[in-house]
């Protein structure tokens, strides 16, 4: 198995403050999970695990638990929906009459938790709402 050695140095800020810090391994080493998304098993490469700690900087203790695919999947559905959000910002009547946006949105942000995310309760409360008002 490959071993990629742990700078702590670059670690960010509060992770160096959290508990268990001084006892990190002196390598990250390839670790399984299965996604909790689609079930199917992948490896959090030991070269991931240094990219997300040491240069995006995320807290030492988040865990990878969807897999890459379902990962992009997630960032395309928020992608989508803050487009739908930026339209409705701009013309709110024209989306408001178009059922079939209404109806994708709804459908996005129903489909968006299911990545492990929070759910949007009262934007999904308002787009069923008008999808029903009708
Ligand atoms: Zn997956």
């Amino acid at each position: 198995m490959k071993k990629v050695p742990i700078n702590k140095d670059a670690y960010s800020a509060s992770s160096k403050k959290s508990v268990g810090f001084e006892f990190l391994n002196d390598y990250y080493e390839d670790k399984k999970y299965r996604c909790k998304k689609c079930y199917k098993q992948d490896v959090y490469t030991a070269e991931q695990q240094k990219k997300t700690f040491e240069i995006k900087k995320a807290y030492m203790w988040q865990e990878r638990f969807i897999c890459n695919l379902c990962y992009q999947e997630m960032i395309e559905i928020k992608k989508e929906l803050s487009e739908i959000e930026i339209n409705y910002l701009k013309d709110k009547e024209s989306v408001m009459r178009n059922k079939g946006i209404l109806k994708r949105w709804l459908f996005l942000l129903k489909e968006y938790p299911k990545y492990w995310r929070k759910e949007n309760t009262a934007q999904i409360n308002f787009v069923q709402k008008a999808i029903d008002n009708d």
